[in-house]
């Protein structure tokens, strides 16, 4: 077992069933964006897994996309769509039950986006992750999700590690299925945006009351997760460090409290008076350096240090406090040089 990654037992135990009642089955996924779905099947010899199920093993990034219309979506009004993921007559996902530091939790909506638009992973990152996975989740997404939680993943960014539960969790309806884990991990599905917005747009049931929920009952097997701190509470504590709130999701505010606990208080009380800006419609404090958190500040991008994505990511956040305390002196983003591997 390699913890942070879906067992491959159930993987396997899935392909497994639906070669044996007679289906053509491809295993795939998409890695992070430095890394090829090659060097990832290397490291737990992926081959020889999809050999003994009777299934092939492909690589969603290089088997081609279609782009097509997402005439709901709300960001994305067309969608470059893994060509194995438009083909299939059924799409199954298999991911780990884990929380995450920028959208709460990681379940089948935000693992999935992942496999079925390996192109479109950098435009969602800086335009708006959240309704990118929604709007995606309009276009196509699984029939079957099978979510591993017999060792959970608890955010090791921020302190948490591995969970084990000994569960797993399985649906037919992508969003229903977040939901209910969500509840198992005692998070709000409804502060997940990603999930909230998929259940507007029409992909699933949000509403625990109007999902039926067979095999164990949530009470007797949740726990809770680790999530973000609240940014406001930090700032608060701390003094010196101001956080305006203007109209703005869970993502950047998410990304803001791991920041802070990732960086530390001690850490933040020397770096100086400063002030936070996030969500649109909210000038910066005059007089004081201003870090602009993500794309909805843009109307203000010259008066602070303007960090463009939606949300940005970790590393920029961090580095744009370092370049506030004068402790680096140029700024350098995640995205800047990052190639999508191929091989
Ligand atoms: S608040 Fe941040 S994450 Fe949310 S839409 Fe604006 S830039 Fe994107």
């Amino acid at each position: 077992m390699i913890y942070g990654t879906t067992d491959r037992r159930i993987v396997e135990a899935a392909a497994r069933l639906f070669v044996e009642i007679g289906c053509r089955v491809m295993i795939g996924e998409d890695p992070a964006a430095n890394r090829s779905s090659r060097q990832v099947y290397a490291g737990f010899d992926a081959e020889a897994l999809a050999r003994r199920a009777g299934a092939e093993l492909v690589d969603m990034r290089t088997a081609g996309y279609r782009t097509v219309p997402a005439p709901l979506g709300r960001e994305f009004r067309e969608l470059s769509v893994s060509r194995i993921a438009l083909e299939a007559d059924l799409i199954v996902s298999v991911p780990l039950m884990k929380s995450h530091p920028l959208t709460g939790v990681t379940l089948t909506l935000k693992k999935y986006e992942r496999g079925a638009a390996p192109a479109e992973k950098k435009a969602f990152h800086q335009r708006n992750l959240s309704q990118g996975i929604a709007d995606l989740s309009t276009v196509v997404h699984p029939g079957l999700t099978i979510v591993d939680a017999i060792v959970a993943s608890d955010n090791w960014v921020i302190g948490g590690g591995v969970r084990p539960m000994g569960l797993v969790v399985a649906g037919a309806d992508p969003v229903a299925t977040d939901a209910v884990c969500c509840h198992i991990m005692q998070a709000d599905p409804y502060k997940v945006d990603h999930l909230r917005a998929a259940a507007e747009m029409g992909t699933g049931e949000i509403d625990l009351q109007r999902i039926e929920v067979l095999g164990a009952k949530i009470e007797g097997v949740s726990a809770p997760f680790t999530l973000p701190a609240d940014p406001l509470k930090v700032a608060a504590e701390l003094g010196n460090i101001d956080v305006l709130v203007g109209e703005a999701c869970s993502g950047c505010l998410n990304r803001l409290g791991e920041v802070f606990m990732t960086v530390g208080k001690e850490k933040l009380a020397a770096a100086g008076p400063l002030t936070v800006v996030v969500g649109k419609g909210i000038a910066p404090a005059a007089g004081r350096t201003n870090i602009l958190m993500g794309r909805c500040t843009a109307a203000y991008r010259d008066q602070g240090i303007y960090l463009a994505d939606c949300a940005p990511m970790t590393p920029d956040v961090i580095q744009a406090i370092q370049y506030a305390a004068g402790e680096v002196t140029q700024m350098r983003y995640s995205w800047d040089g990052m190639e999508m591997a191929s091989d």
